[in-house]
């Protein structure tokens, strides 16, 4: 039996309670399909006199208050959709999507008529839509269209306390923005009480409160942290659902991996249960989570049972599920981190800040008394999350800026200044690239690469084919690159061998991670999209279509810059070139020991246990798409290549040197850094006066 095992968690130990009982207890319930019971519905009227005073409007609440989905309804009942649309900005692409349906069918009204949302690659909004709810990140976009947002009489940015890298420069854009336009009214929506932050960066703007309501929350936490989370937190869950009333359950894990696996523990857990207890109903919530499944995290629970929702950080703030009353908090998440000296970027799990411990263990006291177990000491947390500008790569927002007319991004309006390493990384990798000249201003090249929402590198490669003749293969590649889930499907246990075995059909001719992901998608289109085929090649049917929707898009896009689309795919040095435009700064070369060494910098990596050349017999020069840290540095997507290409298609960046070995450490970036430094010491300089003023 599991007797002992709950016995080692039940370790838990209380933390005080005291706190919490002076927010007051209230025994209001929410009627979950009543606009009106919300906390937020009480200070409507004031909050729109508010707007109409105050051009800049910060707010905060309580997660599930009813911020995002009540402020632009009321908005428009005011008649602020008149003068042009209310955009409501999320961190995540799953809140933009069901906030946008939860909305619409409060509404009534068809998803993407009156209310719609967009996310990349996927834009579900029409000519009719007046609320538009979207991610940070496609705002941005919209700026580039649309300088002034003309058509948009309100701007709300949502889950400002998030603080990712898009909603920062969002930050900086639409406090400019609002000199230029006095109509436009922009509010700041926050959870936590960085309001004063906020409120002070944007010109003492006026902050409100609204009041939420909140039940007290009993925090117990495991004195001695065991060494697998997952592990304790399935456990802990089982135990619940044995000992604590019914009631909903909430796990915080960091992605969709985690999610997998303690779904697969906990149900092996209920089957050796048997009948003995109630059942319990799991529902994973992430960001990847087919469309169709989101819902399924809002139904309640059918009476008798017990809903166990397994959620990313998305969970935190971002969506409010009705009926939690019980919390288990690991205490991680998964966060973007990014090393300026050598330009890897990796996701990093990372232990929770003390502000996110309090909001995860305030999602069990909504609709009564909650309870919280934490697998950690909240003592040893550090107290706010580095935001996300501070440690991303910002290749791609420097192209944004420079494309906005913002050349000067050292003095630009951060509300946190990124490191300037940073900032000197991403416009060295831009000029390499060709998006900038040696000036710094954007280039042709630069103004082609920002159609496309992708990293700068990819857009590279994607613009680079034409001349390659071979864009109709490389926006292929770049579309099974860019789905964000995997193409191939490996199954647990018996089948895998017959799955690898289908897998390395698309590798044959030493094909590379590339070329394979260029086939997969072919033999599909051959098969006439057929799903029966995917399954029948252990291929994952879904990510396939997504391909397909990505691919439409880039096709689209580059219709729009004027390049046709053309075929080569007899001639696969023309792709592999086309790749290595964007890619070459991502080259590394065999050593004797059987890792590789990066080209450009003194960096140990290693070929990916997922790529179809790990194993085989090793190649000397290989491109790869990204880095990813787990017990090694690990390039995922190779594919192998030329050393002279790299000499052809990068002059400027390599020279016959590199490629022989020869080249001495310390002349390996002079050229590029000494051009770079030229050009922004004026502005460095700026930015020196601009600090000491303060
Ligand atoms: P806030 O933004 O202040 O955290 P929201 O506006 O997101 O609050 O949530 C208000 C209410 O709407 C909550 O009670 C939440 O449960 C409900 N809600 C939000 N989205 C959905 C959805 N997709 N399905 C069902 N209920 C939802
Ligand atoms: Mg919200």
């Amino acid at each position: 039996g599991y007797e002992f095992v709950f016995d080692e968690v039940t370790s838990f130990v209380e933390t005080s309670v005291e706190a919490e009982k002076d927010r007051g207890y209230d025994e209001r319930r929410v009627a979950k399909d009543d606009r009106k019971m919300l906390p937020i519905y009480a200070y409507r009227d004031e909050l729109l006199k508010l707007v109409e005073e105050n051009q800049v409007l910060v707010i905060v609440g309580e997660t599930g208050s009813g911020k995002t989905t009540q402020i632009p309804q009321y908005l428009q009942e005011a008649g602020y959709t008149k003068r042009g649309k209310i955009g409501c900005t999320q961190p995540r692409r799953v809140a933009a999507m069901s906030v946008a349906a939860r909305v619409a069918q409060e509404l009534g009204v068809k998803l993407g008529h009156q209310v719609g949302y967009s996310i990349r690659f996927e834009d579900c909004t029409s000519e009719k839509t007046v609320i538009k709810y979207m991610t940070d990140g496609m705002l941005l976009r919209e700026l580039l269209i649309e300088p002034k947002l003309d058509s948009y009489s309100v701007i709300i940015v949502d889950e400002a306390h998030e603080r990712t890298l898009s909603t920062d420069i969002l930050f900086g854009l639409v406090k400019d923005l609002a000199k230029a336009r006095p109509d436009l009214r922009l509010i700041i929506s926050s959870a936590t009480l960085e309001a004063k932050k906020f409120s002070e960066y944007f010109d003492s703007a006026r902050i409100y409160m609204i009041p939420g309501r909140r039940y007290p929350v009993e925090k117990l936490f495991q004195r001695c942290p065991e060494p697998d989370r997952l592990e304790t937190a399935v456990r802990t869950v089982f135990q619940i659902h044995q000992r604590e009333p019914l009631g909903d359950v909430l796990v915080f894990l960091t992605g969709q991996e985690e999610i997998e696996t303690a779904e697969t523990k906990l149900k092996e857990m209920m089957k050796d249960l048997g009948s003995k207890s109630s059942e319990i109903i799991i529902c994973p919530i992430y960001s990847n989570l087919p469309t169709e499944l989101q819902a399924k995290v809002f139904d309640p629970a059918p009476k008798g049972t017990r809903k166990v929702v397994l959620a990313t950080n998305i969970a935190e703030t971002s969506l409010t599920i009705e009926g939690i009353r019980y919390v288990v908090d690991p205490g991680y998440c998964k966060i973007n981190s990014y090393n300026p000296k050598t330009g890897m970027e990796s996701l990093l799990e990372t232990p929770i800040s003390k502000a996110s411990a309090e909001q995860r263990a305030g999602r069990s006291g909504r609709t009564g008394p909650g309870k919280c177990f934490r697998l950690y000491n909240v003592k040893d947390l550090e107290p706010t999350t580095i935001p996300e500008v501070q440690r991303a790569n910002l290749a791609s927002v420097v192209l944004t800026l420079k494309s906005l007319g913002i050349d000067d991004v050292f003095n630009f309006d951060f509300m946190d200044p990124p490191p300037e390493k940073s900032l000197m990384k991403a416009l060295e990798l831009l000029y390499a690239l060709g998006a900038l000249d040696g000036k710094s201003y954007i280039t042709k090249l630069g103004e082609r690469m920002v159609e496309f929402p992708v990293d700068p590198m990819l857009s590279k490669m994607i613009v680079g084919s034409e001349k390659y003749k071979c864009s109709a293969e490389i926006i292929t590649i770049a579309a099974m690159l860019s789905t964000g889930s995997s193409i191939f499907y490996r199954p647990t246990r018996n089948q895998q061998y017959l799955a690898d075995n289908a897998r390395m059909s698309f590798y044959t001719d030493n094909a590379g991670d590339h070329i394979a992901l260029l086939r997969v998608y072919n033999s599909w289109k051959e098969m006439n999209y057929s799903s029966q085929w995917c399954y029948e090649n252990y291929i994952q049917s879904k990510s396939m279509r997504r391909a397909r929707d990505i691919r439409e898009q880039l096709a689209g896009l580059l219709k729009r810059i004027g390049v046709e689309l053309t075929s080569n795919s007899e001639d696969l040095d023309a792709v592999k070139k086309a790749i290595l435009a964007g890619f070459f700064p991502h080259s590394a070369k065999l050593q004797k020991d059987g890792s590789y060494r990066r080209v450009r910098e003194p960096q140990t990596v290693y070929v990916h246990p997922s790529s179809g050349l790990f194993g085989a017999s090793p190649k000397k020069w290989l491109v790869y798409h990204e880095l990813v840290l787990t017990t090694k540095e690990y390039m995922r997507h190779t594919t192998e290549m030329k050393p002279e290409w790299l000499v052809e298609i990068a002059p400027h960046y390599y020279k016959l040197k590199d490629i022989e070995g020869t080249r001495t450490k310390k002349s390996q970036s002079r050229n590029i850094r000494s051009l770079m430094l030229m050009v922004d010491t004026n502005t460095k300089a700026k930015r020196k006066v601009d600090t000491n003023k303060k």
